[in-house]
């Protein structure tokens, strides 16, 4: 047997992979993880070992997780390498990279291995009556029985450097996990998009926000119809069509302050100025499948494609699929460790049906 081969490879590092890793290796299936590669070109891509969840503030809705000084807990239960890099806890919700931290730990724990590397390629010239075979970004070959993806996606991004400079300070990806935090409540915020996550994202807010605008770069939503009727009704959201965000205003002690939009219509007009604390971008997101084309079906807009409604397989017999890699529509933390497990549970069947 090939020193490189294995039963279980388990390509991803967010919650879907080392949940997946956590219920396998308990299964006695000795997975071996790729975390991703350390890169500057990971980094501009977002697609850093551990995922979304490790560029994150707090994780409120984590379930286990109640606001509380996790100190004491986080020093006895992780490495104290691990531990070096994350700032002193406090009594506050735990973090993502602390969360993530965890979840990696809690899989070492039962005895997965972990390389930090990308997977670039999956060749299945030898199967179906031999293994799969993938190639790491460092050049090396590995063989496995089985395979759980679980890449994850990532939210696509303005590409505004003011933008950047914000991130965690009032700039958001994702209003579910962020919408709470104090620095919106009862405060002015703004969501940018037009699909159906910007409305539904837009409702949500304003629970907290005292007022929402919601801005478009069209003059007609791309939502759906209901969607549409429900965000318009909602007294607490200003709709602001055929305008796109030209700057993010803030400073360094307060983060976000404010936006500059310009018309898309007019584009001579004068930019505009609006006062918010936050800026909620949620124009789509792209999942990591680059690698996956040819490999295993994807849909339309590059998820990996669940073939069977409730399960994990994908269009190749051996190749799961967990979380944001394949699910377009919950992409939470819980709703990736949750297919990340159901992952860890099909591969065992079919691993011991074969
Ligand atoms: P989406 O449908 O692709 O919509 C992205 C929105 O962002 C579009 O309105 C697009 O404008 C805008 N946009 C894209 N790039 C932009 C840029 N650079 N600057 C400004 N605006 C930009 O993505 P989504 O809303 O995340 O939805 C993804 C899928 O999940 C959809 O199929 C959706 O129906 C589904 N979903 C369903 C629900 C639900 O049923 N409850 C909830 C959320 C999502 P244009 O319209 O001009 O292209």
């Amino acid at each position: 047997m090939s020193q490189n081969k294995r039963t279980l490879i388990i390509i991803g590092s967010g919650p879907a992979g080392w949940t997946a890793a956590i219920y396998a290796a308990r299964a006695n299936l000795n997975p071996l993880v790729f975390e991703g590669a350390v890169t500057a070109e990971n980094q501009a891509k977002n697609t850093l070992p551990l995922g979304q969840l490790a560029m994150t503030s707090e994780v409120e809705n984590f379930p286990g997780f109640p606001v509380g000084d996790l100190t004491e807990y986080l020093r006895t239960a992780l490495d104290p390498d691990r531990l070096e890099y994350l700032p002193p806890h406090g009594k506050h919700g735990i973090t993502g990279p602390e969360l993530m931290e965890l979840l990696r730990q809690q899989a070492i724990n039962f005895g997965t291995e972990i390389i930090t590397e990308d997977v670039v390629k999956i060749d299945l010239s030898a199967r179906p009556d031999g293994p799969f075979r993938l190639l790491s970004s460092d050049g090396e070959e590995y063989e496995s029985d089985a395979i759980i993806v679980a890449t994850g996606a990532g939210a696509n991004w303005l590409g505004l450097p003011s933008e950047e400079r914000f991130k965690n300070f009032g700039v958001s990806g994702c209003a579910v996990c962020d919408g709470a935090l104090p620095r919106f409540r009862r405060q002015p915020v703004a969501v940018v998009g037009g699909g159906d996550s910007a409305l539904e994202d837009a409702n949500y807010l304003s629970k907290f926000a005292s007022k929402v605008y919601l801005i478009h770069r069209r003059d007609e939503f791309r939502a759906s119809h209901f969607m549409v009727e429900r965000t318009l009704a909602n007294p607490k959201i200003e709709p602001i069509y055929s305008h796109v965000v030209e700057e993010v205003l803030g400073d360094v002690k307060g983060g976000v302050t404010g936006l500059k939009l310009r018309s898309t219509k007019n584009m001579d007009a004068d930019t505009q100025e609006i006062a918010v604390s936050g800026l909620f971008v949620l124009i789509g997101h792209t999942p990591n499948t680059a690698f996956l084309e040819g490999v295993v079906e994807l849909t339309e807009k590059k998820y990996v494609r669940w073939t069977q409604p409730g399960r994990t397989f994908t269009s190749v017999p051996g190749i799961f699929a967990a979380g944001d890699c394949a699910d377009s529509v919950y992409r939470q933390a819980n709703t990736a460790a949750a297919t990340g497990c159901m992952a860890a549970l099909d591969a065992g069947h079919w691993l011991a049906e074969q």
